[in-house]
């Protein structure tokens, strides 16, 4: 059995229960396989029997009041999965869904997303199985500051730094980072995507939409294409979906899908920059749902389908494809049948939203396919960022992080496709971004000994 073997083999027997985790370890490793035969000091310091497990995982209470007086408990999970190469840094999830080996699995692929935007940051995850969705600001804000008072003693700007994803957007990081001053009696850089007025980067909120938008267009020119007057789908209506939408907007392409939990809009006419600024309305301030879009704009509302399976029923012809709502949202069948219709370029805004049968059906298609490692990068790189415009007290313009975000973004795609010709496999961007990402840790992790 090859050492990769052993240690997928080791996750199976001891993270029982963690699909999630284990398609994560499957997918990295696997992939890590050309790395085994040029390091064999990896091999003997057990780098990657240590890479999958967490330097720690907390666990813990989440107790809170409703609007009716009724007491609730949530599960609240850090998981600090690496700080080889910096401070722990990744998201909060709030989501019914959350668990043990989601909030595994995201940590785990952290490690090497952050890596590759080649700022100084380890990797973590954590959230809760809390649900945002029909909460009033007041048990939102209440919430928020019984997961902090238990959360600020694991993080520390030098320690830990946790951002949003699903379900944590501006207004739980202002509860979140207001409780945790008023705790610790200290102002500093703690949590990313906070607001302007309190130490936020501009362009924090976009970059992860806007950073899947640039790694399309890097794909698209290794095959002297660009994204003007391409068709693209998006699923999601969050945060990484609707900046993905502005960015397509602006380099000239026509997005014509989104979609929430309870359905999928189709515009094929286009969603401009007027239905755009009412989905902008819809989502962060009303928290209103996609059926109402499709109500407003008399277009088509697929009830309890995702994008991808009204893609594969409807035959709808596309070019582009930006996964952004949640994990294994596209599978080998759906996959199929986009590239059956035409897409041939797949930029994830999402963790993890092809499971593996798509992804293989991607790269045996040969479509152009940026794995969320490396094309979603941009949220966290611009969080960066905002550590360092914290760090300095000053603020840079908007131009300026964009510029900033460009040339990372650009820079991920070269190292990921130059590490993906290195081992044999030119243009595979899976094989590139995780060894890309990986080496740097497990060198790093090498130069400390066994710790
Ligand atoms: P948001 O909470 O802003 O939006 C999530 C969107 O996906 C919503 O439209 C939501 O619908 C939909 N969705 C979530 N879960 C499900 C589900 N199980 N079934 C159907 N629809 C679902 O999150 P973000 O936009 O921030 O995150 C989206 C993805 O991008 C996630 O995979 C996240 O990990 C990833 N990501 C986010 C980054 C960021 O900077 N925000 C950075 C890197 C990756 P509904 O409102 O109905 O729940």
């Amino acid at each position: 059995m090859s050492i990769i073997q052993d240690v997928i083999a080791s996750a199976q027997e001891k993270d029982i229960g963690q699909p999630e985790f284990l398609q994560a370890v499957q997918e990295v490793l696997t992939s890590l396989e050309p790395t085994v035969q040029k390091h064999p000091d990896f091999v003997k310091a057990k780098i990657y029997h240590r890479i999958i497990v967490p330097d720690r995982a907390i666990l813990f209470r989440v107790p809170w009041v409703d609007d009716q007086g009724e007491v609730q408990i949530n599960r609240g999970f850090r998981v600090q999965f690496n700080n080889a190469i910096g401070p722990y840094k990744g998201g909060l999830r709030f989501h019914p869904s959350v668990n043990i080996s989601i909030i595994k699995f995201l940590g785990f692929e952290q490690i090497f997303k952050n890596s590759l935007t080649t700022l100084p940051m380890g990797g973590a995850k954590g959230g809760s199985d809390f649900d945002p969705k029909g909460k009033s600001d007041g048990e939102v804000m209440r919430f928020c500051q019984a997961f902090m008072r238990e959360l600020y003693r694991h993080i520390g700007p030098d320690t830990d730094v946790p951002a949003g994803d699903i379900g944590v957007g501006a207004r739980e990081i202002g509860y979140l980072y207001g409780y945790y001053m008023r705790i610790v009696n200290r102002n500093e850089s703690v949590l990313t995507g906070k607001g302007l007025e309190y130490g936020g980067s501009l362009v924090r909120p976009e970059a992860t939409g806007y950073g899947a938008v640039y790694f399309a267009a890097e794909m698209l020119a290794t095959r002297k294409q660009e994204i003007s007057g391409k068709v693209a789908a998006i699923s999601g209506s969050g945060n990484v979906a609707q900046y993905t939408i502005e960015k397509l907007l602006q380099m000239g392409a026509r997005p014509i899908t989104l979609s929430d939990s309870n359905g999928t809009i189709v515009d094929e006419a286009g969603i401009d920059r007027e239905k755009f600024e009412y989905i902008l309305d819809l989502k962060n301030y009303r928290r209103g749902r996609m059926s109402e879009y499709a109500e407003k704009y008399k277009v088509p509302f697929y009830a309890n389908q995702c994008v991808w399976d009204v893609i594969r029923e409807q035959n709808l012809k596309i070019d582009l494809a930006f996964p952004s709502a949640h994990e294994n949202e596209i599978n080998g069948e759906n996959a199929r049948a986009m590239v059956k219709n035409g897409c041939f370029c797949v930029s994830e805004g999402a963790n993890m939203p092809s499971n593996l049968d798509a992804v293989h059906e991607f790269l045996s298609s040969g479509v152009l396919y940026g794995p969320g490692k490396a094309a979603n990068a941009g949220g966290v790189a611009v969080s960066g960022l905002e550590m360092s415009q914290n760090a300095m007290r000053l603020s840079w313009s908007r131009e300026e992080v964009d510029q900033r975000l460009q040339r990372i973004m650009h820079n991920i795609h070269q190292s990921a496709l130059e590490a993906s010709e290195a081992y044999g496999c030119k243009g595979n961007y899976v094989v590139g971004a995780n060894i890309a990402g990986f080496t740097k840790v497990a060198k790093s992790m090498l130069a400390y000994g066994i710790v």
